[in-house]
């Protein structure tokens, strides 16, 4: 059974990036029939803010990406001091005493030397008298984990393929501050301990973290930690998505700040959003698809390439039209003019950008229509036309053959004064779908004003 989360900080709105990522663990979990978690990250309470929450909630509803439960850290903090406690017994969690100041200075040198900032492990070294003085000096630590030096960290990473890490190169994680408040790694790891996460999807940023908290798994097991209902003993898979850059290759700050509410201002459906943020930096073909279920078959993480996955707003705005070409009339009905039926939503569809464009088209039907002024001979075709319309199954068919034989022209002379006189326009709707909607009095009232 596979059980994948997403674990967003509700420290801002979602972007591109975590909707992708919202929607990538959604589909894996959805394919195989799996469970879905939201899990807010709010360990952080200066940052975090109850607005968010909502906001996260929403954007998830709007987008149509379900979740089976939801689970918060900050409600959860009894469980970090349980995995705190029995890391610490197992030596895996050391005190240290270095103001921020003092770290600043020690990676400034590090760097200056051309080595990487790893932590020195100073704190490790310090002798009980010293820690002593420290404690004295009432300088409440922050505490690391200790990483386990000898062995190499592996996985085989679902994206990136075997993947291996040299503990030595990295620092031991704070996993909690000073004033007793949790860092990200540590709860993180419990969670999906807790909550018998089989897969962790995340982004590439987040390779490094792996690395981490994969000793920090293996030391909870080994402590013997995972011992509630539902708790898994087992490592996850991890999977790193190549990160989301803008067209022009780059991280783009625009990407970071582009959300649900300027998708939405912006006309664009739910299902361009996800047909796109499906398939992009995959081998799969980006195409405007409106069954979920064909999404969700095709997700597979062996489809998914190294190389950064580009997001453009014109493939979005392709997609949408798309997309709005195959919206059925109930998933729109609340957000078109009023009168519009499900006739009209049909002939007007394929000319819509946005929903929102329906609209204008829509007094195609209703009128008022602003006609062109036309030479006296169409104006005399008009007349003709206005003369022979006659009401049946298909009045634009039958209106038209009567015209050619009435007058002899063909093509565009026959075509264009007619669509002209009737909706003010040279392209737009199909005519023949569009004529019985107008109507047959309106229709020969438009006729009889273009004719003069
Ligand atoms: N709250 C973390 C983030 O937003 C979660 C990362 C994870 O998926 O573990 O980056």
């Amino acid at each position: 059974m596979i059980t994948t989360r997403f674990a967003p900080s509700p420290t801002g709105r979602l972007h591109v990036g975590n909707i992708r990522t919202a929607l990538h663990n959604w589909m894996l979990a959805r394919r195989s029939g799996g469970t879905f978690i939201l899990r807010i990250d709010d360990t952080d309470a200066e940052r975090s803010r109850e607005d968010y929450v909502d906001a996260i909630r929403a954007d998830l509803d709007w987008l149509g990406i379900a979740w089976d439960s939801e689970e918060r850290q900050s409600a959860r903090f009894d469980r970090y001091e349980t995995a705190f406690a029995a890391l610490k017994a197992a030596g895996r969690i050391y005190p240290c005493y270095e103001s921020a100041q003092e770290l600043d200075v020690k990676r400034k040198i590090a760097l200056g030397r051309g080595l990487p900032p790893i932590y020195d492990r100073a704190a490790l070294k310090l002798t009980e008298a010293e820690r002593a003085a420290k404690e004295a000096e009432v300088i409440a630590p922050h505490w690391r984990f200790l990483l386990d030096h000898a062995e190499p960290i592996v996985w085989d990473d679902g994206i990136r393929g075997p993947q291996k890490f040299d503990a030595a190169q990295l620092s031991d994680p704070v996993i909690r501050r000073a004033d007793g408040s949790w860092l990200y790694m540590m709860p993180s790891a419990v969670d999906d301990i807790d909550m018998g996460v089989t897969q962790v999807l995340r982004g590439e940023d987040h390779v490094s973290n792996t690395a981490v908290q994969i000793q920090i798994f293996t030391a909870l097991f080994a402590a013997k930690f995972a011992a509630t209902e539902g708790a898994t003993k087992m490592l996850p898979a991890f999977a790193h998505e190549a990160l989301l850059v803008g067209r022009e290759g780059k991280l783009s700050k625009r990407l970071g700040s582009l959300g649900c509410d300027a998708f939405r201002e912006r006309g664009i459906e739910p299902e361009a959003i996800l047909s796109l943020l499906a398939r992009l930096g995959t081998s799969e073909p980006v195409e405007p698809i409106v069954d979920r279920a064909r999404l969700i078959e095709s997700f597979d993480l062996a489809t998914f390439g190294r190389a950064p996955a580009k997001f453009d707003e014109e493939d979005l705005n392709r997609l949408n039209a798309g997309i709005v070409h195959q919206l059925p009339f109930s998933a729109v009905a609340t957000r078109l003019p009023p009168g519009m039926d499900e006739a009209g939503w049909h002939v007007i569809r394929p000319n819509l950008a946005h929903v929102g464009e329906a609209e204008s088209w829509w007094r195609l039907v209703t009128g008022p229509i602003a006609q062109p002024s036309f030479a006296d001979e169409d104006k005399a075709f008009l007349a003709e036309a206005a003369r022979l319309l006659a009401w049946g199954d298909n009045p634009w068919g039958a209106l038209t053959n009567a015209l050619k034989d009435a007058t002899g022209r063909k093509g565009k002379p026959l075509f264009l004064p007619l669509r002209q006189a009737l909706t003010g326009m040279d392209h737009g709707p199909d005519m023949g779908e569009l004529l019985p909607l107008i109507g047959e009095a309106e229709a020969r009232a438009r006729l009889e004003q273009a004719a003069g």
